[in-house]
């Protein structure tokens, strides 16, 4: 069987700003912020040394893997910071991971959310505002977002970017249009799998998708786990613009 894993929301600020519970009046004031009420964020971005981990992981597993990344990091006021000059250990680390051939960089947005709706609110989850490609948004937005996210992205990594993996699963005809224009040819996610024009969308039934959330809470051990358990299937390793 072959099998992607996909690793989502490097680089997102919604790890900062995501704060909901799913507590029944969890989303009270600051009681969403206690571990106990906590459903999301926040938690901390990958350091270079636990992706040194995780890339001797796939070496020795014999894997490989797919990495979504958010292009640019949204600071409180708004403010977009492109991902190499916020996290650039971390995007030195996977670039040389990249030429190694262990990993292949996704698109997952340029923002993450929607921008001037981020940040926490008093006494409700913010849950929708961290999708970035709704239908209710101009589609000028949609083109803008990807245009940003793939020169961010290709600029640094010097490869072609061809998967777009849409935020929280959220994406419309206009991110479609907007994909197949700026050189993407796969959408991957958990949808009906499709294609639209010359976009392939994918759903996920040959893909292994988590968080750097999993990795940050759990340590990357938790990664050797899974891949020790794939490791008795019968798995084939691919990224996801393989499948
Ligand atoms: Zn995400």
């Amino acid at each position: 069987m072959k099998l992607a894993l996909r690793i989502d929301d490097i680089g997102a600020s919604s790890k900062r700003f995501e704060v909901y519970s799913k507590v029944p009046g969890g989303n009270i004031l600051f009681l969403k912020c206690l571990p106990a009420f906590k459903a999301w964020g926040p938690y901390e971005e990958l350091s270079a040394g636990q992706w040194e981990g995780i890339f001797s992981i796939l070496r020795r597993f014999g894997a490989k893997l797919t990495v979504s990344v958010t292009a640019g990091w949204v600071e409180k006021d708004g403010q977009l910071i492109p991902f190499i000059q916020k996290f650039p250990s971390q995007a030195e680390a996977i670039k040389k991971a990249l030429d190694e051939g262990l990993v292949e960089i996704a698109n997952h947005g340029l923002t993450h959310c929607v921008i001037g709706r981020h940040l926490p609110r008093l006494f409700s989850s913010n849950r929708t505002f961290h999708r970035e490609f709704w239908s209710w948004l101009e589609e000028d937005v949609h083109y803008e977002h990807i245009e940003r996210a793939q020169n961010i992205l290709q600029d640094y990594f010097q490869v072609k970017v061809t998967t777009l993996v849409p935020p929280g699963n959220v994406f419309c005809d206009a991110t479609v249009k907007a994909a197949e224009k700026f050189g993407i040819n796969l959408i991957n996610c958990y949808t009906e799998t499709k294609t639209i024009g010359s976009v392939r969308i994918v759903g996920e039934e040959n893909v292994f998708a988590f968080h750097d959330r999993e990795l940050i809470i759990d340590g990357i051990g938790w990664l050797e786990g899974r891949l020790a358990y794939f490791e008795k299937k019968n798995i084939e390793y691919c990224f996801v613009k393989e499948l």
